[in-house]
């Protein structure tokens, strides 16, 4: 038959593409059109809109179409022909790049546009899920989604989000192993979007029948979001921090709790953001509701013009805030997180004194005093400020000026008190704003861990949504350490597909063709490497207190020779990576200040006398395990150790820190099973429908997408030892009775009984093509 015949807009116009795919396989499944027309989807349709009943009438004319469809599949599957050269299949071919003839940059983008107009989204590479941004709702993630991706094979539903996280959940129960799905992608990619859904569907396949625990795990990102999500210029939900959430399951894949791990939160983002950009959410949100409930001023927070801190230059904001009701909404479900997740109504109400306390101290001013004698002294001119923040933090008010506008130096075991300069002074504010949200932020984070918790839980998957890699027009330190952390993981990713495959391909002594592809370790190297990376170079100019942010570019064009580094002649503090994204030019101004993250012990001492419980906690002794414990375990460590030295003391510095967290999350992931999910962005202005082939080919390219193909298509995912092989099938080519040696032959036996090919044979193990495992299951189920 002509393949336009087959086409599923000739039978079911009206019904978008997704959904005329889902009613085609269930229909190859069970050939009746009755069956078809009980279908939740036509069942829903049919309530809606009458119009529908003309094209369920077509519905039933493409009976002897569907037919025919259905007699290829049913013949297919008794003559037990490879799975993938069926033309009946054709329009359900292009899921996966693998099944592509001609493999070429040209051909791949192509399809991927094709699927995009038609709001095909998910495309598969082999098992990795290529998800192109859709910019619009669309309506395929319903609970009837959640229930068509349950356990099923995965061809036989269109490529989708849902179908990962089966993949992951199945993979748990079945070999009893942690998973991970590692989310990466640009700025506005989506990949938060793809990591709240997978929570979604793990939620519903783990059966959270105590609807209270299903509930709580649901409340976990919009909350941390709230705090570690900003509006930027790419995307206005950009998450500005990594995460890494494990949801625990029970042996039999039952939810039982979860745990956030956070890396690299933004916390320059309090005290200062660019043009067009703006703060942390939460701020806005509790700045509305208190606003709607009339209780700023309880919060000491005035209602005609808002703290500098959330008011850059527009001067706009009081406005957004009063006329947006969505902030005020969101206030709302944030009080409803915390509230389900179990916070009590004192630690909201802490939360709320510290934010308002955080606000209130970027408002504090300083002025030189110019006295005959000292001219670098400062002091507060607007003592309100300073009263309404030392009140919101429960600590005194002079000792706050105190700690802010002097500092403590020992020499020679005497303490001098030094007076700040108002330059001084001002970075101090700062630097205590930051380690305030910035500890606040870990409280949070654990504060979730420790509620979600449960000791029953055996399993996990983890889901790894972290920033992508950035290249604006100024890059910071900030970009710097981001881009580091997408080197890693680009070098994991790379492990996994090409390194480890080709290695256990000689190992098997298979003779299998190598694919080139763009190894990233001298990278990661240069960066990473001690003492001459790029890290320790850092850490070690932060070190002497005369080193300027010149003198560290320099320091790293002397010792980072190697082509990937380079500093352009004309401007002075400018260092160019070449990362295996793209070039990126880096502005080394602020770098050692930013490392250093210095909070001088002066503020530290004020704030553990704080009488806000929530806030001494802050800054005492180690907690737990996690992010907080580590900064005031230092903290503590450095106190303990050189009591008489409270400044200059040395500390961890954020390299380090960050050093530290990227290990962390590497060791985590190397013991799971990995998903990959690729997030990609189809153009710049968010717009939906719209395809860019430039913007998409670039992250094709950078994200090694073509070799990906390449090596999916000619290589062998799934490798099962001989042995495992026959106790698994045996019954494909045995009878019950029979107990064959877990043998090579007996291997061969099976696989030829089964008519697959392209198959082969290494030392120890079967190689096979994944889609030779979903046909071998299939023929062991109508065995069974
Ligand atoms: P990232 O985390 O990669 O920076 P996000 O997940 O925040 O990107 O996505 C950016 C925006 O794109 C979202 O706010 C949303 O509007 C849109 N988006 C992303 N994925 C989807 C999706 N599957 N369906 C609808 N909109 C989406
Ligand atoms: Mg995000």
């Amino acid at each position: 038959p002509p393949p336009t015949l087959l086409h599923p807009e000739k039978w079911c116009r009206g019904f978008n593409h997704f959904i005329s795919q889902c009613l085609i396989k269930d229909f190859e499944k069970r050939p009746s059109v009755t069956h078809l027309l009980e279908h939740p989807f036509i069942r829903q349709a049919r309530g809606k809109d009458m119009s529908l009943q003309k094209q369920l009438a077509d519905l039933i004319q493409a009976q002897e179409q569907l037919g025919f469809v259905a007699k290829i599949r049913y013949e297919r599957i008794h003559t037990r022909r490879p799975y993938r050269v069926d033309a009946a299949d054709k329009y359900s071919l292009d899921d996966d790049l693998v099944n592509l003839e001609v493999l070429d940059e040209d051909t791949i983008i192509h399809q991927l546009q094709k699927r995009y107009v038609d709001l095909q989204i998910y495309t598969y590479v082999g098992d990795i899920l290529i998800a192109l941004n859709p910019f619009q709702n669309l309506s395929i993630y319903s609970p009837q989604f959640s229930k068509l991706y349950h356990g099923v094979k995965r061809s036989s539903n269109p490529p989708h989000i849902f179908a990962s996280a089966d993949a992951a959940y199945q993979g748990m129960v079945t070999f009893s192993k942690d998973q991970c799905i590692i989310i990466s992608g640009e700025s506005g990619a989506g990949k938060t979007e793809s990591a709240h859904l997978i929570v979604q569907h793990l939620t519903f396949l783990g059966k959270a029948n105590n609807r209270a625990l299903r509930e709580k795990i649901l409340q976990v990102n919009p909350l941390v979001e709230a705090f570690g999500n900003a509006c930027t210029a790419i995307n206005d939900n950009s998450s500005r921090f990594g995460k890494y959430l494990e949801m625990m399951f029970t042996p039999t894949g039952a939810v039982m709790g979860a745990k956030i791990s956070e890396y690299l939160l933004e916390k320059s983002r309090v005290i200062k953001q660019a043009v067009g950009e703006k703060n942390f959410h939460i701020f806005y949100y509790i700045y509305a509701g208190l606003f709607h409930q009339k209780k700023l001023s309880e919060y000491r927070l005035p209602e005609e013009k808002p703290p500098r801190y959330i008011d850059n230059e527009t001067g706009r904001v009081m406005q957004d805030i009063i006329t947006k009701d969505s902030y005020g909404r969101q206030f709302e479900a944030i009080k409803h997180c915390f509230r389900i997740i179990g916070f009590t109504d004192e630690e909201v109400h802490s939360v709320y004194k510290i934010l308002a306390g955080i606000l209130n101290t970027g408002n504090i001013e300083f002025a030189a005093i110019s006295s005959q004698h000292q001219t670098d002294k400062s002091e507060v001119p607007n003592a309100e400020a300073l009263d309404n923040a030392a009140v919101l933090l429960s600590i005194g008010s002079e000792e706050l000026q105190e700690a802010l506008t002097s500092h403590c130096v020992v020499t020679r075991g005497e303490t001098i008190i030094r007076t700040n300069t108002v330059d001084k002074a001002a970075d101090v504010r700062d630097a205590m704003s930051k380690a305030l949200y910035g500890r606040l932020f870990s409280w949070i984070v654990n504060r979730i861990n420790t509620l979600l918790h449960n000791a029953e839980s055996r399993m996990n998957v983890g889901i790894l949504d972290i920033f992508g890699f950035e290249n604006f027009t100024r890059n910071s330190f900030e970009q710097l350490c981001i881009n580091i952390a997408n080197e890693q993981i680009q070098f994991y990713f790379n492990q996994h597909i090409f390194a480890l495959e080709q290695m256990e391909y000689q190992n098997e002594g298979i003779d299998a063709t190598t694919v080139e592809y763009e190894d990233n370790r001298p990278l990661l190297d240069m960066f990473l490497q001690k003492p001459m990376g790029v890290l320790s170079l850092l850490d070690e100019e932060s070190r002497f207190p005369q080193a300027t942010d010149l003198t560290l570019v320099d320091k790293f064009e002397d010792n980072l020779r190697c082509k990937y580094f380079w500093r352009p002649k004309r401007v002075e503090l400018c260092f160019g990576i070449q990362h295996y994204a793209g070039k990126v030019l880096y502005d080394a101004y602020g770098f050692l200040e930013k490392n250093r993250d210095t909070l001088p012990a002066d503020i530290v001492v004020v704030l553990r006398t704080s009488e806000n419980k929530l806030l001494q906690q802050l800054f005492s002794s180690p907690l737990t395990k996690t992010g907080i414990s580590l900064h005031s375990f230092i903290d503590t460590m450095e106190m303990m150790r050189h009591p008489e030295e409270t400044t200059n003391m040395k500390r961890q510095t954020v390299a380090s820190y960050f050093r530290y967290s990227l290990m962390d999350l590497l060791s985590k992931m190397v013991v799971g099973q990995p998903h990959f999910v690729r997030c990609i962005k189809p153009n710049d202005h968010r717009e939906a429908l719209k395809f860019s082939q430039e913007r998409v080919l670039v992250q094709l390219r950078y994200t090694g997408i073509l070799e990906t193909v390449k090596i999916r298509q000619q290589g062998y995912s799934h490798r099962i030892l001989f042995e495992e092989f026959v106790k698994r099938y045996y019954y494909l080519a045995f009878k019950a009775h029979q107990t064959p040696l877990g043998s090579r032959e007996s291997c061969i036996a099976i696989l030829e009984k089964s008519k697959l090919d392209n198959w082969v044979l290494g030392k120890t193990k079967v190689f096979l093509k994944y889609y030779h495992i979903e046909q071998l299951n299939l023929f062991l189920r109508e065995v069974i």
